[in-house]
């Protein structure tokens, strides 16, 4: 480190590798490609790139242990020995069957006696798997049960400390803390707290801190993301209570509690009040912490300050963070800050210098990991004095004022638009209960009408037929060939079978937002931009840097060719514009509410469209509506006010004959309930199978006006359900609803699902909507 810097951290990395080296080396292993040791060798080749990539960028402060072969949550579960009875090992340390057979399910029919009873004969399912936060990241939910010991079962922590150690880097290692691992847990017993474990997990930890300082290690980061929930005083005394047990019984090494995702709030003074050495705080998503922590009530307290976005891919205002930061710094002592992102990069891609093939200016604007952690070193100098780094503040500056006033991300047209939005534009002409009426004379269904959510197996056919026509070796007509020919079979199909509502199978489309985004002017899409969503899954979501435009329609086609295949009505399927939003890379210069209504005016110029073709029913899918909703509740409101207005006005420029529906496919309705409500779509379908339809009580109790389709297939399970289970399901939700509100549909899209499981479910499906209007 130059005398004229600031200490630099990261605070974690992506682990993937720059071209997914981590993703392909997974599924070489899995498939019996190559041997557990050269995937360990692979990996820690991974590891080595990273923590060189990460010195030679000017960081200062390299994590360990933030790599992880799948996931870092479960990762935690195997260090403390949190491992289900039907997983379990039998030798002393977990084998890395055992660990994937947690990750992703086993049928394993092998013998193998390292790994527990339920791996062998039939197998065992993978642990649930959820959302990390606010991210687009699914951590292993980890479950514990009452009497649960916990010990050391993997030393990977100590392990990655000492493999970078004799590669020459002296790193702080990151734990998951105790407190956030407990409540991201689960039990099979409501009746029980996780946290009630603290005192039986803290050991382990204390152990692991004692392993660390005895091989030279003097800082230690425990994530405590929690800090930035709604916490009861109960949580927040465990916090407390963890950290002063750390403190007394482990060794001397310093710990830096790292909070994320956003503003402590209720939680500063706990945070505050930690017996640890350091803080780190996310002055992204909550600057006003900048004068909370200096305050000083702390004098003792390193404070990490994470200052570049680490949940978006844009360069940063370096010049305008020096100013900001100096008063701060020279109040607080240059001994006590760090400079960081404000989380994990983990959430970003690897590297901005891979994509070749982005417009130069959008280019220009972009700081994925790399340039991220370049930006803190030049930061890190500049507020230490150097003079040498001005210059780069000062292109940093020069590229934000060429953003902001690049004509790419400004179109007069769209700001007159938005100005124009009135009431009018955000409510259908009519009630529900008089386009009801409309509609049924209109359409003259059945009871019980049946439909699909929109997309057919997405089949090997249809994939290598999608890449041929992106590398060329496809013509654009033989492809459009190709797919109309699919589209024609589903359509066919659909009719023999005897479903209501059709659907053209979405074969078209490479995924629900990116199929749009690659249409609208003001995105980008990458060529390397993955990021991690769970193990080796990776996604590249688009990048948003303009006023959004839809410059010509984009499914009409489509829709008119299948529609001229049926007399039966073709239902077109759209994304709604709150899912594309939180699906991709936003710009942060304006609100996120602004830019969504943008996309709400595209999707509008699309609804009016086909309708104007001739669509009589029109689904806008909203699949990620729940997902956006902030961390704290207090914030819930004005996000669901937002999200709602988009939806309307992206689908109230229809007559009231034209039938609107949307879909979701996450489960807890009962708090959004009001405002799923307020979209007033005329038909909504979601996912309810598994619940048995409990989820349904939520409309039931709000007395929900609008008809529904409650999902009777589970579409993410091979199963083919039999008619009388649909049956079951469906008389469950004649219990919540009048007979004239109900759709029967499967869950959600079947693009995941063959055709050979597929076929038989729907064509039970439509047997039972069948028995169901024969019995009624
Ligand atoms: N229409 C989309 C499909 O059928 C919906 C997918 C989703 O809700 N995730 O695939
Ligand atoms: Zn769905």
């Amino acid at each position: 480190m130059s005398l004229l810097s600031l200490p630099v951290a990261t605070l974690g990395t992506p682990r993937i590798g720059p071209r997914r080296e981590l993703k392909f080396a997974l599924e070489r292993y899995w498939a019996g490609k190559i041997s557990e040791q050269q995937l360990q060798e692979d990996a820690s080749g991974l590891r080595a790139a990273n923590w060189a990539r990460q010195s030679s960028a000017g960081v200062t402060i390299i994590p360990s242990n933030d790599f992880s072969l799948y996931d870092q949550v479960l990762d935690t579960s195997i260090m403390v020995g949190a491992i289900p009875e039907i997983y379990a090992s039998k030798g002393e340390s977990v084998s890395l069957k055992t660990y994937f057979a947690m990750a992703r399910g086993s049928q394993c029919d092998d013998h193998d006696a390292s790994v527990g009873q339920g791996l062998r004969g039939s197998g065992a399912p993978a642990q649930e798997m959820t959302k990390w936060f606010d991210t687009n990241y699914h951590y292993m939910v980890p479950e514990f049960h009452k009497g649960q010991a916990f010990k050391l079962c993997s030393r990977k922590p100590i392990e990655e400390y000492e493999e970078a150690k004799a590669l020459g880097f002296q790193t702080r290692p990151v734990l998951i803390g105790p407190v956030t691992f407990l409540k991201l847990g689960k039990s099979a017993d409501s009746s029980f707290q996780p946290l009630s474990l603290l005192d039986d997990l803290i050991p382990v930890y204390i152990e692991v801190l004692h392993e660390l300082a005895k091989r030279g290690a003097r800082w230690v980061q425990f994530d405590e993301p929690s800090l930035v929930l709604d916490l009861d005083e109960a949580a927040r005394k465990s916090l407390r209570h963890a950290y002063n047990r750390l403190a007394k019984e482990g060794p001397a090494i310093k710990i830096m509690v790292a909070s994320y995702f956003g503003a402590l709030g209720d939680n500063l003074d706990t945070a505050l009040s930690l017996p640890v050495s350091g803080l780190h705080v996310d002055l992204v998503r909550a600057p006003e912490l900048l004068d909370q922590i200096t305050a000083d009530r702390r004098a003792d307290f390193v404070l990490s300050l994470g200052v570049i976005d680490g949940r978006n891919v844009w360069r940063s205002n370096l010049s305008s963070l020096r100013q900001r930061l100096e008063p701060a710094i020279a109040k607080l002592g240059k001994h006590r800050v760090q400079l960081a992102p404000s989380c994990s990069l983990l959430h970003v891609p690897v590297d901005a210098e891979l994509e070749t093939r982005l417009d130069s200016d959008v280019k220009s604007w972009l700081a994925f990991s790399v340039q991220k952690m370049r930006e803190l070193a030049i930061l890190a100098r500049a507020l230490a004095g150097d003079q040498n780094a001005r210059q780069a503040l000062a292109d940093s500056e020069c590229a934000m004022t060429a953003r902001r006033s690049s004509p790419k991300i400004h179109d007069a047209n769209v700001a007159v638009r938005m100005m124009a939005i009135d009431q009018k534009m955000r409510r259908r002409a009519s009630p529900f209960a008089r386009r009801s009426e409309i509609q049924r004379e209109r359409f003259g269904l059945p009871a019980f009408p049946t439909t699909t959510i929109g997309s057919f197996p997405q089949t090997t056919e249809v994939r290598n037929a999608r890449a041929a026509h992106a590398q060329g070796s496809m013509s654009d007509e033989q492809y459009d060939r190709f797919l109309k020919e699919e589209i024609a079979r589903a359509v066919r199909w659909q009719e023999d079978i005897g479903l209501d509502v059709l659907v053209h199978g979405e074969f078209e489309r490479n995924d629900m937002v990116q199929y749009f985004s690659e249409q609208f002017a003001g995105f980008a899409s990458t060529s390397n931009g993955w990021v991690q969503s769970y193990g080796s899954r990776c996604v590249r979501p688009p990048i948003l840097f303009g006023d959004v435009v839809r410059p010509k329609p984009i499914t009409v086609e489509w829709w008119r060719y299948a529609q001229s295949l049926t007399s039966k009505p073709m239902k077109a399927m759209l994304t709604g514009p709150v899912t594309i939003l939180n699906w991709s890379f936003v710009r942060d210069d304006l609100p996120r509410s602004e830019v969504c209504r943008q996309l709400a005016l595209a999707i509008r110029d699309e609804v009016r469209d086909l309708e104007d073709a001739g669509a009589a029913m029109i689904q806008i899918d909203e699949a990620a509506l729940r997902e956006g909703l902030p961390l704290r509740r207090s914030a819930w409101n004005e996000y669901l006010d937002w999200a709602g207005d988009c939806f309307r006005i992206c689908s109230s420029g229809v007559s009231d004959q034209t039938q609107i529906h949307t879909h979701m496919c996450y489960s807890e309705f009962n708090d959004i309930i009001g405002a799923i409500a307020a979209m007033d779509a005329d038909v909504i379908s979601i996912e309810t199978s598994r619940s048995k339809m409990e989820l349904l009580d939520a409309f039931r109790k709000y007395r929900y006006p609008n008809q529904i389709g409650p999902g009777v297939y589970d579409i993410h399970s091979p199963r083919v359900p039999e008619t009388s289970e649909m049956k079951e399901l469906m008389v469950l939700a004649q219990a919540r609803f009048r007979k004239s509100q109900l759709w029967v549909n499967p869950d959600c899209g079947l693009k995941t699902r063959k055709w050979e499981e597929v076929r038989p479910a729907l064509a039970n499906m439509v047997v039972a909507a069948r028995e169901l209007r024969a019995a009624s």
